[in-house]
């Protein structure tokens, strides 16, 4: 029999969230992996509990860790997957160990709780049916453009993580590329004594000093009534190219201005001629 990997959500700043299946899980796992010893060590002390052992699992730790999961599990001991909070493998480490342990034979297996992104999207007053995550923005370059504009042609609720300290520069620019009418909501500080939730347009959005923890939730971009064909999509692309864009901002420009996966954009781009070969006669 081999043992369970329980990934184990903890709390994202109110302690009193802790589920008590997770208490009991953490105190039976022969092996407890954390991204920060000391950090678990705190929650698991105000608890009340000992883990039998703790093992680090970050970027750098967690290829190697995967190895040693997997020969506990083999060994049909269980092991717990924490993260420094909310839920493991959402934006944080844990996705591997999961792929070690199916890879093992074993069951993979949820103790449920908080998660920052699922807080602060069904508090946001934005549409829950449909949503995506988006985690954390690349931080710089062709890939965080790129991320912006899918972000600005997705017709679903997004959601997004944010550091303090570039809250303030990502909302600039999901505001030059959504547009300033685009309905945002602001989860701060969520489950925490200085919890607020900021609604509001891009345009209005007045953020002063950004402090603590933040989730940002934007409304996906409305769907048009005009029906986008083919041939529209082309003329887009060729007025885009004579302007003097390569066929990769083009695709990305008329993506964003139509609302259409970047994708099919670039599919029909690559077949369009260059601007050099519309000027040769
Ligand atoms: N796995 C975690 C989860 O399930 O929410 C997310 C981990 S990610 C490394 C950390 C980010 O989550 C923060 O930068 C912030 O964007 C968001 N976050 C975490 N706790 C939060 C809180 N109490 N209020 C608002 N955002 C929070």
């Amino acid at each position: 029999m081999t043992g369970t990997l329980w990934l184990v959500a903890t709390p994202i700043g109110n302690l009193g969230d802790i589920a008590p299946r997770a208490r009991e899980t953490l105190e039976q796992s022969a092996l407890v992996c954390c991204e920060d010893t000391r950090r678990t060590g705190r929650l698991l002390q105000h608890l009340g509990i000992t883990a039998r052992a703790l093992a680090v699992c970050n970027d750098h730790t967690e290829h190697r860790l995967a190895e040693r999961v997997a020969n506990e599990l083999a060994a049909g001991h269980d092991v717990a997957v924490v993260s420094d909070a909310g839920t493991p493998g959402i934006s944080d480490p844990g996705e591997r160990l999961v792929h070690a342990a199916i890879n093992a034979g074993a069951t993979v297996s949820a103790i449920p709780g908080a998660c920052a992104a699922i807080s602060a999207l069904i508090t946001s007053g934005l549409p829950t049916e449909r949503f995506v995550m988006e985690g954390f923005l690349p931080r710089r370059g062709q890939e965080r453009t790129d991320r912006l504009t899918d972000i600005a042609a997705e017709h679903r609720t997004i959601v997004l993580y944010e550091a303090p300290h570039r809250i303030v520069r990502t909302l600039a620019d999901l505001t030059e590329i959504c547009g300033g009418d685009r309905q945002i909501s602001i989860g701060r500080e969520l489950t925490k004594l200085h919890e607020e939730t900021i609604r509001s347009t891009l345009a209005e959005l007045r953020l002063e000093e950004p402090r603590g923890e933040y989730v940002i939730v934007i409304a996906g971009r409305p769907r048009e009534q005009q029906t986008i064909t083919e041939e529209s999509i082309r003329d887009a692309l060729e007025e885009a190219l004579s302007r003097g864009l390569s066929r990769r901002d083009a695709a990305a420009d008329v993506a964003r201005r139509l609302g259409i996966p970047r994708r099919q954009a670039y599919d029909l781009v690559i077949q369009s001629p260059s601007p050099q070969e519309m000027n040769t006669p």
